[in-house]
């Protein structure tokens, strides 16, 4: 017997209807190109979004092709999430950072039918147009005053021309709930980039989901920052979440610095923001420098790579700012575990309970997860016994677009390529990307540990820990760091400043200072480029 309740579809049109009906007036500010801030409201996004959809219309998009983006946060990018998806065309949100070859043999690979980009990719877009032989139509996201003039960039159109004048009005089409509504190449640090298609229905279940009191705990009573990219795993979701919560959305634009961040938050009211350590790195940097408080700010999901203890430190501790440690991926839409508390943890002294507030956290409803050893078998859940991470749901890919690298799944779970620890409560740690951990002696070692120990030196910006050869030990860790501007440590009170935090034998055996630490297209240490660096390096123990 089938239950009687009625079946509609999850599809994001869905989302935009009801922030429009049930949130017109909620508001969305956005830093542009240009520098000033640009406002209106949900009503607003509902009725460009419908633009959109009429001007896709017009090029002759059929069902499923694909309109990428090269663009920064903003109301414009807004527009399209709902006005591509919405009319059942494919989002595909391309990282700018990504090199030129990349960014074309991407676009070839989508089979991109329009590009629509800010114009501060304009020699990314010059670069490469040539080669992307299935965009027919390109887009400026500017005014037609703002077109530039011989740019060589055929079939170009400034996004207002393109819009404007169309009808506001439009009927969203119902289809089948697992048809794509946008894509995501991940960055593909070995081989080609493959990309994750996510649905309507994945993205509706990650949105709910997202929005938890355990997860981001969103409400139409939060003004919501996203320093994430929205070509970085679509800013983690944020902006469904935020249509079905109808809360206020500010976008920094291309201004991601310390002070612009800052200054936006507070003439905002920004209560929550969500971004990658490095990013946060630079907003308390520039706090701290200025003695200034948050007066707003809430609470922060930080994500994307191992936030370190010193950060959620200074967060809670020196600003009343509560710190969401969270782990997920692109194939994961990309939120797979959220760092909350237990109502038992709660009586614990403030440093117990920051031992699990390192930790990435516990699944989010909707994700599965396990450890596995070698043999393939799940691992137990001591928190000591590290594996393997698999992981299945909802929104977690089944296959590659194209089928690209072959069967992902292991009996239907997804391997992450991390691995980790699982507590007896739930809670999740990553030790390492499987292709980062040292290996000493044939015992492991995480470089997350070492890293996060030398940034909790007040002289250290930044560490990055990696494994070098060495004759005897296999690998030994080293850890390169960038001092604070000003600051001052030598090699050996780093390396005495290991003592009695680690094992003896899971100290780096040397310190190497560089002037910066290479980081990939989003904002994530690169540690390949680094090894590249240092291959004339020597182990001093060798
Ligand atoms: P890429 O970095 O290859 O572009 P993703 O953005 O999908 O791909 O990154 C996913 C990976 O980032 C995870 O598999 C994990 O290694 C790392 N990661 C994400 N969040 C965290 C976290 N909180 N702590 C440690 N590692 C993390």
């Amino acid at each position: 017997m089938l239950g009687l309740m009625q079946s509609q579809p999850l599809l994001i049109s869905a989302l935009i209807t009801h922030a429009e009906r049930h949130h017109g007036d909620g508001e969305i500010v956005s830093r542009r190109v240009e520098g000033d801030l640009h406002r209106y409201t949900w009503r607003d996004v509902g009725q460009r979004a419908r633009q959109v959809a009429n001007a896709l219309d017009a090029e002759q998009l059929l069902f499923s092709d694909r309109v990428a983006t090269l663009a920064w946060n903003g109301y414009r990018h807004l527009e399209l999430y709902f006005g591509v998806s919405g009319s059942g065309r494919v989002l595909h949100t391309i990282n700018p950072r990504l090199h030129p070859d990349q960014v074309a043999w991407i676009a070839n690979h989508a089979e991109d039918q329009v590009l629509c980009f800010e114009l501060s990719f304009l020699p990314l877009v010059q670069a490469v147009h040539a080669r992307c032989g299935t965009i027919k139509k390109y887009v400026a996201l500017c005014g037609p005053d703002q077109l530039p003039k011989d740019s060589g960039i055929p079939h170009l159109v400034s996004y207002e021309d393109w819009i404007g004048g169309r009808p506001s009005t439009y009927d969203w089409p119902t289809f089948d709930e697992n048809s794509a509504s946008s894509m995501c190449y991940t960055s593909g640090t070995t081989g080609n980039p493959k990309a994750a298609l996510y649905s309507h229905r994945s993205t509706i279940l990650h949105a709910f989901a997202a929005c938890l009191p355990d997860v981001m705990a969103l409400s139409a009573r939060d003004s919501v920052l996203p320093v994430v990219p929205m070509f970085h795993v679509n800013a983690w979701g944020i902006p469904y979440s935020a249509a079905l919560t109808g809360c206020k959305l500010v976008f920094p634009g291309a201004a991601l610095d310390g002070k612009s961040v800052y200054e936006l938050m507070e003439q905002e009211g920004v209560t929550f923001a969500a971004g990658v350590p490095t990013v946060w790195q630079m907003l308390l940097g520039h706090v701290k420098q200025n003695h200034l408080r948050f007066s707003t700010l809430k609470r922060t999901v930080i994500g994307g790579s191992a936030c370190p203890p010193a950060m959620i430190d200074a967060f809670r501790e020196e600003y009343g700012v509560d710190v969401l440690h969270a782990w997920g991926m692109t194939e994961m839409s990309p939120l797979g575990t959220l760092c909350t508390l237990k109502n038992k943890h709660l009586a614990m002294s403030p440093d117990e309970q920051m031992k699990i507030r390192l930790k990435q956290g516990r699944a989010i409803f909707g994700v599965d997860m396990k450890i596995v050893g070698d043999d393939g078998n799940e691992l137990p859940w001591d928190g000591k016994t590290y594996g393997d991470l698999y992981v299945r749901g909802p929104w977690v890919v089944r296959e590659y677009f194209k089928g690209e690298g072959g069967d992902p799944l292991v009996d239907g779970w997804f391997p992450t390529g991390d691995v980790a620890t699982i507590d007896r409560e739930g809670y999740m740690q990553i030790t390492d990307r499987s292709k980062d951990v040292i290996k000493s002696g044939g015992e492991w070692i995480s470089s997350i540990d070492i890293e996060n120990i030398a940034m909790a030196h007040p002289a250290v910006q930044m560490a990055a820990c990696v494994g070098m050869r060495h004759p005897k030990w296999d690998e030994r860790p080293i850890v390169a760091v960038v001092k604070r501007p000003g600051m001052e440590v030598t090699r050996e009170e780093l390396l005495k400043f290991y003592e009695g935090k680690i094992a003896k034998w899971q100290v780096p055996d040397d310190v190497v200072f560089v002037e910066s630490i290479p980081l990939g297209a989003t904002g994530k240490m690169l540690k390949t480029r680094l090894r590249d660096q240092l291959k004339d390096y020597r182990l001093p123990t060798a």
